[in-house]
């Protein structure tokens, strides 16, 4: 049973409701000024304090006064993805170019949470794509899969949304995505001291058509 707390003016409560779970009190806040922070942000601070009054913490005692601003700041970052626009992300990074190989970019780091568990679970991408007439620059790759990594995920949901987002962007023959991931979730619970790594794949086009294809692609990433 989650209680209603008044703390320092300003009462909250557990309900979960969002917008409508917090009173703004006398405008203060113990840390920075609530006149810069938005209703989200406020709300999220209001959770992350019921959560912490609930798992039998002090949300007040001076380790935890400013964790509730820090946690919502840092969403505002690693779940940052849900407001970046694929369009202007990739705006003037497409050029045209004759060449017909298989294009691999290899090795991107990634961090994502977990939408079970809100749980961070990370590793590396592998894309590779087999042009048409239009290739993308370098960069952009890994920032496409920043902004899918950067919100609630599944592994397996990521690697596609990856795949299909070059495959609108580029039009390519094929693409080819391979995604390893470790997963917080999985490691911190139980007692196995194993962490297996979890390996997702999506193909599409030629990729999906030619078994020879994929198995260059698969043994070039390993
Ligand atoms: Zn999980």
């Amino acid at each position: 049973m989650l209680q209603s707390l008044n703390v320092n003016g300003r009462s909250y409560n557990g309900n979960g409701h969002g917008k409508n779970g917090y009173k703004n009190g006398n405008g203060h806040h113990t840390h920075t000024p609530v006149i810069d922070k938005t209703p989200q942000k406020l709300a999220i601070e209001t959770a992350v304090r019921t959560i912490l009054d609930n798992v039998g913490e002090d949300p007040e005692r001076d380790g935890l006064i400013g964790t509730p601003d820090r946690i919502a700041r840092m969403y505002d970052e690693v779940l940052g993805g849900y407001n970046v626009d694929p369009v202007k992300l990739v705006n003037g990074a497409l050029f045209d170019v004759t060449y017909n190989e298989m294009v691999l970019v290899r090795d991107i780091e990634y961090f994502s949470m977990c939408e079970h568990h809100m749980l961070p679970f990370y590793g590396r991408v592998h894309v590779a794509y087999l042009p048409t007439n239009k290739v993308i620059g370098l960069s952009k790759i890994p920032r496409l899969v920043e902004m899918f990594a950067r919100r609630l995920q599944v592994q397996e949901r990521m690697t596609g949304q990856i795949a299909e987002m070059l495959d609108e962007i580029l039009a390519p023959r094929g693409v080819a995505v391979a995604v390893e991931g470790q997963h917080m979730c999985s490691m911190m619970r139980g007692v196995k001291k194993e962490h297996p790594v979890m390996f997702t794949t999506s193909f599409l086009g030629e990729f999906n058509d030619d078994r020879e294809l994929r198995k260059e692609f698969l043994s070039l990433v390993k």
